[in-house]
């Protein structure tokens, strides 16, 4: 009853919102939002000299009732946001794993490595000029499957992904694989999804209807503009694209029903203006989601967005997402994703040890049928994970994901967004320091700003408008 008390500092991120408190619990990451008494407690032990039960309930008893402030002090005790001195830092150990089986549900098929563009900032590592694309035959691409179902059979939904290059190229085997798979997973009474990033300039008619008649998820590669899309965007001959990509974008989004279609905006140094960017795409050619990649750390340097760029497009998204919230308020979306991610994870209580499924719950194939990460790893000098007639070389996917945990337990042990974040892509890291195991430090300030952002406009929400997320939150969790 009479330990000596001390917050754990790292187990608790306060934040204002408007006049309101709210108490962000790192380990699990949730919000609570926190009453006077339980804001005085927090702030009167590290006041105290010698903080105990007792001497706190002696010098708040003339504001609160005795059992008032004992059960809130228990309930702090109960989330390890209090504890006895020098009990309990909030810092977890690292624990290694050894995985012998891993909760795979997604498989990314480089289906060529051949594509049609020229984009100036392409990261992939084994794209090849049209003429040079080394396809995937369908052997790789059954196995593929096979290995998916072995590797990881008792799951009830699986997802069979098309990558390239550009996947349009491979359509037969794109074709072949869904014919494959269809049979396949209902044959086992499992459900499997598709989908496919484009550049949409292949698109036909033909194909729109075969990929509605299959429910084939579709995102395009779009920067936006005509103006900001040819800056980079460009064909081998090096004319810009946006003309074809917005033409084949608009029959899509005409006559495709399946299923919502997103547009992938890349951005790249002197591109920053989301509003702009957000506005043609949702407004003008009618995507229903429009997600922002900013490149930090690309191969080829002179894309990156400089730090001073890279604030910018930070407080941009921070501006679209209070067109976000407004409309949220009034129950519509505007499809920013970036944003309806982050209040999905924060809804959710997501706790990340790993920063994304990369190896885990997905892994990608090369046209060789080698394992990767992900498809942003296919013919990079990274070791492969195994391939699709052995599987998923455990000892190789163990030793890398202890290498990672590690570094992330080291240097981010103390943030608290550690359990959203949890260290950054794997490829990032990989393009900026040649480790995929070593976190991404380099902007780490404006993700914690964004998580901040993030939560007042989950609070927003969940004060004014909280049947949004039965709207537009729970369906899209179905879907995935
Ligand atoms: S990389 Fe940076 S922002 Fe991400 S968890 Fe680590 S310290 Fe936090
Ligand atoms: S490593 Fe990076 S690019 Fe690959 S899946 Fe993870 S977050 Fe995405």
């Amino acid at each position: 009853m009479n330990s000596i008390l001390e917050v754990i500092e790292n187990n608790l991120h306060q934040v204002e919102v408007k006049d309101k408190s709210f108490i962000f619990h790192i380990p699990t990451t949730s919000l609570f939002e926190s009453n006077d008494l339980t804001g005085d407690i927090l702030s009167l032990i590290p006041r105290q000299d010698q903080p105990t039960d007792s001497s706190l309930v002696q010098e708040l008893n003339t504001h609160y009732p005795e059992d008032d402030i004992i059960s809130a002090l228990d309930e702090l005790k109960s989330l390890s946001l209090v504890s006895k001195k020098g009990l309990n830092n909030g810092v977890e150990e690292f624990v290694p794993l050894a995985l012998d089986s891993v909760p795979l549900t997604t498989v990314v098929l480089s289906v060529n490595t051949g594509c049609n563009l020229s984009c100036t900032y392409c990261y992939k590592e084994d794209l090849d000029v049209p003429s040079a694309g080394k396809k995937m035959t369908f052997d790789i691409a059954k196995q593929s499957i096979d290995m998916l179902l072995k590797e990881s059979p008792d799951q009830s939904r699986y997802n069979v992904v098309f990558f390239g290059g550009e996947p349009l190229s491979n359509f037969t085997l794109i074709k072949d694989v869904i014919a494959y798979s269809e049979k396949v997973f209902a044959s086992k009474g499992k459900i499997v999804d598709f989908s496919m990033t484009t550049n949409a300039t292949l698109l036909t008619e033909r194909h729109v209807e075969y990929f509605d008649k299959h429910n084939v998820g579709l995102s395009i590669s779009i920067d936006g503009p005509k103006a900001y899309h040819d800056r980079n965007r460009i064909s081998v001959n090096g004319e810009g694209t946006y003309d074809t990509v917005a033409k084949k974008a608009k029959m899509l989004l005409s006559r495709y029903k399946s299923r919502p279609i997103g547009a992938r905006v890349t951005l790249t140094t002197g591109i920053t203006d989301i509003d702009t960017i957000w506005d043609h795409l949702f407004n003008t050619l009618g995507f229903s989601e429009v997600g922002f990649a900013p490149v930090t750390s690309g191969d080829i340097s002179d894309y990156n967005l400089k730090p001073e760029e890279l604030v910018d497009v930070f407080n941009n998204m921070k501006k679209l997402g209070e067109k976000y919230l407004a409309a949220a308020l009034e129950n519509k979306t505007i499809g920013f994703s970036n944003l309806h991610q982050l209040i999905t994870d924060i809804h959710e209580g997501t706790k990340k040890a790993l920063p994304c499924g990369a190896g885990v719950g997905m892994v990608a194939v090369d046209h060789e049928g080698g394992l990767n990460l992900c498809h942003r790893f296919t013919g990079s000098d990274i070791p492969l994970l195994g391939d699709v007639k052995q599987g998923l070389d455990k000892p190789v996917l163990n030793d890398f994901l202890n290498k990672r945990l590690e570094q992330s337990k080291l240097g981010c042990s103390t943030c608290h967004i550690r359990n959203l974040c949890a260290g950054g892509c794997y490829h990032e890291s990989y393009a900026r320091y040649g480790d995929p195991a070593k976190p991404t430090f380099h902007y780490c300030d404006l993700m914690r700003d964004w998580v901040d952002f993030g939560i007042y406009v989950y609070t927003e929400i969940m004060e004014h408008n909280p049947g949004f997320y039965d709207t537009y939150i729970a369906p899209r969790k179905a879907q995935a």
